[in-house]
């Protein structure tokens, strides 16, 4: 059992902006994950102040941490804007202790909040790239894609009622031309089939009463001649 919990709950790894610190068992909130230490750094002696790396974490105005050290495992945790952990600094103790503030589950990559100076400093000029940032942006890409969309089915809308405003009024000049010859063609078969029709009736009637007076007279010769 001792073996089991001396081991770390973390490991590094590959993250989105590189190295990062893992959870590899489940950590409860509220637990302490691993110290952020390093060589306090003075701020009144000048050597150390004109130390300068993006690993230093301020205590106070006086003492600041160096964790640029290879033994500072904390120094893989990365920032981020919803972090699952903090940093809990006690300047009194010049003691930093990163500590769980949710419960992290085993694969969980471990963040805390570098805090506003840092992220003024070196995260806002490059932007944040931490999952609630990223999420923010992707989302904020989604909603200028949508906007994108909606204003182009707008102009398309718009472009298509014009369209079928101008076919509309060419439409309109069309069917007069069409429909005046169309009245007129209609009337002209009307007129031209009554007469057409009438003719040809009154036509037929006339070589059917010839026809039918010839033979007629003849069938009345024949039967005159066959009686
Ligand atoms: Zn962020």
């Amino acid at each position: 059992m001792p073996a089991i919990s001396s081991k770390k709950p973390y490991r590094i790894g590959r993250s989105r902006t590189g190295l990062g610190l893992f959870a590899t068992k489940p950590i409860k909130k509220g637990a302490k994950i691993v110290r952020y230490f390093g060589p306090l750094l003075d701020s009144r002696k000048k050597k150390d102040d004109a130390i300068e790396n993006k690993y230093l974490f301020e205590l106070n105005g006086r003492w600041t941490i160096d964790g640029s050290v290879r033994e500072n495992i904390a120094r893989y945790i990365n920032h981020a804007c919803k972090p699952n952990a903090e940093s809990d600094v006690s300047a009194r103790k010049r003691k930093v202790v990163i500590r769980a503030i949710k419960n992290i589950e085993p694969g969980e990559e471990i963040n805390y909040d570098y805090g506003t100076d840092y992220f003024k400093a070196y995260l806002k000029p490059i932007g944040c790239k931490c999952a609630a940032c990223e999420k923010k942006r992707k989302k904020k890409r989604a909603e200028a894609r949508a906007e994108k969309l909606r204003l182009k089915a707008k102009a398309e809308k718009k472009a298509l009622k014009t369209a079928k405003k101008q076919a509309a009024k060419a439409g309109e000049k069309l069917g007069q031309k069409l429909n005046g010859k169309s009245d007129g063609a209609k009337a002209n078969g009307k007129l031209l089939n009554g007469h057409g029709g009438k003719s040809t009736a009154s036509k037929m009637i006339a070589v059917k009463s010839g026809i039918s007076a010839k033979p007629k007279g003849e069938r009345d010769r024949e039967s005159h001649a066959s009686a």
